[in-house]
């Protein structure tokens, strides 16, 4: 831990109390965001802090999965088989449905009618979760090297899921290639 991260924790000013977010860690997104004037209370969450917030709720999660184990399972032997485990477990909680081959809507991003296949967790979300866990395993003191977030089984898993998902939901992940923000449509002409 670095002194001036210690000095905060020692000695935490009013600033870091009211400052709702700040962690344990006193990250530096926090010491930038607490540095604002003492008094100014109408404070907005900005879209750092909602992502800081995520991530702190992510970690508690995983951290709860860890601990409910079994057998247990201590952070520093955790894998990159575990992350896909828990990455397995959380698709019970899952809101999007993803067609089986099976369905006849299989493949369409806007099926005409209900069907009984699972929900699971989208792809997107899953991504985006395995990098903000990526992200907290370091600033928990975790090594690069050993982070199982990071994992090349955990990169091939969310690979396989958003090729798996694209198909079966008729959706494309494909990142746009070129944006082109001279060629966008002309605004309509304002009400007369
Ligand atoms: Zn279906």
């Amino acid at each position: 831990m670095d002194p001036i991260t210690q000095e905060i924790i020692n000695s935490p000013s009013i600033e870091i109390i009211n400052f709702t977010i700040a962690t344990a860690s006193g990250s530096a997104d926090s010491l930038i965001m607490s540095s604002s004037p003492a008094g100014s209370s109408a404070s907005s969450p900005t879209t750092l802090s909602r992502y800081e917030n995520q991530k702190r709720r992510d970690w508690n999660t995983f951290g709860q999965y860890l601990s409910n184990h079994r057998p247990p399972l201590a952070l520093s032997r955790c894998s990159g088989a575990h992350v896909l485990e828990f990455l397995r477990y959380l698709d019970q909680f899952g809101k999007t449905k993803v067609h089986t081959q099976l369905c006849p809507f299989f493949g369409h991003p806007k099926p005409p009618a209900p069907c009984l296949c699972p929900l699971r967790q989208a792809w997107g979300s899953l991504d985006a979760l395995v990098g903000r866990l990526r992200a907290a395993y370091e600033e928990n003191g975790g090594k690069p090297e050993t982070n199982p977030f990071g994992a090349r089984a955990v990169r091939l898993y969310l690979r396989e899921v958003r090729d798996s998902q694209s198909k079966a939901r008729g959706i494309s992940y494909e990142k746009k290639k070129r944006k082109k923000p001279a060629l966008k449509p002309p605004a309509l002409p304002p009400p007369s």
